[in-house]
């Protein structure tokens, strides 16, 4: 009687988490992170256990066939939505369609072949093993995929190793004294549904955590970045720059300030369009001509910033002058563009500064010499500082 009120509840449990998921996943637009695929396997589990209710005796029959079926295909659907969750599009329904029916087929045959024991007991064995390795790839993950999850990774493998123990622990039961063992009033049955009903309460809030956190990181990053470019914006160098800061081994930083030549002449004669194209490319050259760990933004408009860490002035200068021969050199190709467009930049430099606090000390000693550069021909390296 006991386990059968837990195993209701666990159904209800599920079935209102499944709600949950759906609605959250109607709220995601775009990028639904697996939630819609969670509802599938909340439902799908909630599916199996009303039929198990109905079917309390483990009787065979297509009640019987069908609980086992749903049983394993929920945890299968609870991995595929993970993966979307990680990024890894993948197809939902065609999978756990193939898994079912030949789950249904492997049933009629080994119930045929071996007896209704032997299928509760395929069942606990499959089970277990999925269980097994969903425990691996959630710990692999955590060093891997999502260390950025790690803890998280951490506490949804150890749960899960709860279910594959008692998975295996009901295979072996089976093997033992047969169906009676597993029946409706034995401990462990109590034992296995507690269990299921506490992962059913803790699992949901958990993935609703994971959502959330993709969420707000997702907002994090787009308040620190420019749409058009990817780089950082102002507010994202300044983040960064403090937390360079704080740590206890910074060095002193460079900033650079590059200003495209002309600029406005590129869109008043090839249009918006392709002005954003150019800066584009820019944004591109500067990626790929600092080194690893500076930072650059793009402040508005055509002006970008670098600060180059870990360097001293002839670092820097090197720096400066790689970038503008990089931006000389570059050609803009793309949709709306009859001939590869070309572009210069002058740079300005400032002084080495150590704290974030005298950013815009620096900027407009930097800027200083960047409007030297204009008046004295552009495309050129010009120092905010005196040199020594
Ligand atoms: P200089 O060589 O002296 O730097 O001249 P310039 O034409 O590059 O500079 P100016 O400040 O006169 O013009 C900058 C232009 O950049 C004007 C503005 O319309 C354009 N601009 C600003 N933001 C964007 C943008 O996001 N996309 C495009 N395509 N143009 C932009
Ligand atoms: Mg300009
Ligand atoms: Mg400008």
């Amino acid at each position: 009687m006991t386990t059968t009120v837990i195993l209701g509840m666990l159904c209800v449990h599920l079935l209102c988490f499944c709600v949950m998921f759906l609605l959250i996943s109607t709220r995601l637009n775009d990028k639904k992170m697996g939630m819609e695929v969670f509802a599938l396997g909340n439902l799908l589990l909630g599916l199996a256990y009303i039929l198990q209710l109905l079917n309390d005796a483990m009787e065979w029959g297509i009640i019987s066939v069908a609980s086992h079926t749903l049983t394993l295909c929920a945890p299968v659907a609870y991995v595929l939505g993970a993966m979307r969750f990680f990024d890894r599009p993948t197809t939902v329904l065609q999978p756990l369609l193939v898994l079912a029916t030949s789950y249904t087929v492997l049933q009629i045959l080994v119930q045929s072949l071996f007896g209704n024991e032997a299928r509760h007991a395929l069942l606990a064995a499959i089970c277990a093993l999925l269980f097994l390795s969903m425990t691996v790839v959630a710990l692999h993950g955590s060093r891997s995929y999502a260390r950025d999850l790690s803890v998280e990774m951490m506490v949804f493998a150890v749960l899960i190793v709860g279910i594959c123990i008692l998975n295996a622990a009901k295979f072996a039961l089976i093997l033992d004294d047969g169906l009676a063992a597993i029946d409706m009033s034995s401990g462990f049955q109590k034992i296995f549904y507690i269990y299921m009903s506490f992962l059913a309460t803790v699992l949901p809030p958990c993935a609703v955590w994971l959502v959330l956190r993709r969420l707000t990181d997702e907002l994090r990053s787009l308040a620190a970045h420019d749409p058009l470019t990817r780089l950082l914006n102002r507010r994202g160098l300044m983040d960064a720059l403090e937390a360079h800061f704080r740590s206890r081994t910074a060095g002193p930083a460079y900033l650079l300030i590059v200003d495209i030549d002309h600029f406005k002449s590129i869109n008043d004669t090839h249009g918006h369009n392709v002005g954003d194209l150019v800066l584009m490319r820019v944004a591109d050259v500067l990626k790929a001509t600092a080194r690893q760990g500076d930072l650059i933004c793009r402040l508005g408009g055509e002006e970008f910033v670098i600060i180059a860490l870990d360097t001293d002035r002839a670092g820097v200068l090197q720096l400066a002058e790689r970038t503008r021969a990089a931006i000389e050199h570059c050609e803009v190709s793309g949709i709306g563009v009859k001939q590869p467009i070309r572009c210069t930049a002058t740079i300005g430099v400032a002084d080495e500064f150590t704290s974030a606090q005298v950013f815009d000390e620096c900027l407009q000693q930097a800027d200083v010499a960047l409007y030297r550069g204009k008046a004295q021909g552009r495309n050129r390296v010009e120092w905010g500082c005196v040199q020594g």
